[in-house]
């Protein structure tokens, strides 16, 4: 019976006639195909993108050097150096992050007791060649310095869930 069934589907092209009908169902379909860079999808608020360091309003940076971040990373993307100043606060003198390793998890953002270092939304940057994309700490409080006032305002947002 299931041989006579087939020989019937493949004589009168069934399968064909189902493919035809399923494309022509997506040709008069909503287009969804979003012409970047032009055009973006929405973005969560709690997307994860490029790594910043944050400073505070007087221009001191917030990192204290406590390493909670480097060693909560399960990427061990993250590597920090510090030492004492002359005022004996502690500050790092190297901090870098290398997002070729980074998985973005948010645990270093999360982790920080000084809402020091912090994921941004921004996605779009790209390395050329090695070492490209190890973002040093000057490299990292600049972004911050450049999207301080979104990063503010996503904390604020995101608050009453912290
Ligand atoms: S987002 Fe996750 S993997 Fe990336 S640096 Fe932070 S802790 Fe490490
Ligand atoms: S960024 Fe935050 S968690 Fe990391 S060393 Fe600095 S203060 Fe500590």
């Amino acid at each position: 019976m299931n041989r006579i069934k087939d020989f019937f589907s493949s004589f009168l092209l069934i399968e064909l006639v189902k493919g035809m009908m399923l494309t022509g169902r997506y040709l008069f379909a909503r287009k969804i195909t979003v012409h970047f860079p032009e055009e973006k999808t929405p973005q969560s608020p709690r997307f994860r993108g490029l790594h910043a360091l944050r400073r505070y309003p007087n221009g001191e940076e917030r990192c204290i050097a406590c390493k909670l971040c480097e060693s909560v990373c399960p990427a061990l993307a993250i590597t920090i150096d510090s030492e004492q100043r002359d005022d004996g606060t502690r500050r790092t003198t190297s901090y870098d992050i290398d997002l070729t390793k980074c998985i973005f998890c948010g645990f270093c953002e999360e982790s920080c007791p000084v809402d020091s270092i912090v994921e941004t939304h921004v996605l779009e940057y790209h390395g050329e060649k090695r070492g490209d994309l190890v973002y040093t700490k000057e490299m990292l409080l600049a972004v911050g310095d450049k999207y301080e006032e979104q990063i503010a305002k996503d904390r604020e947002m995101d608050a009453s869930y912290r």
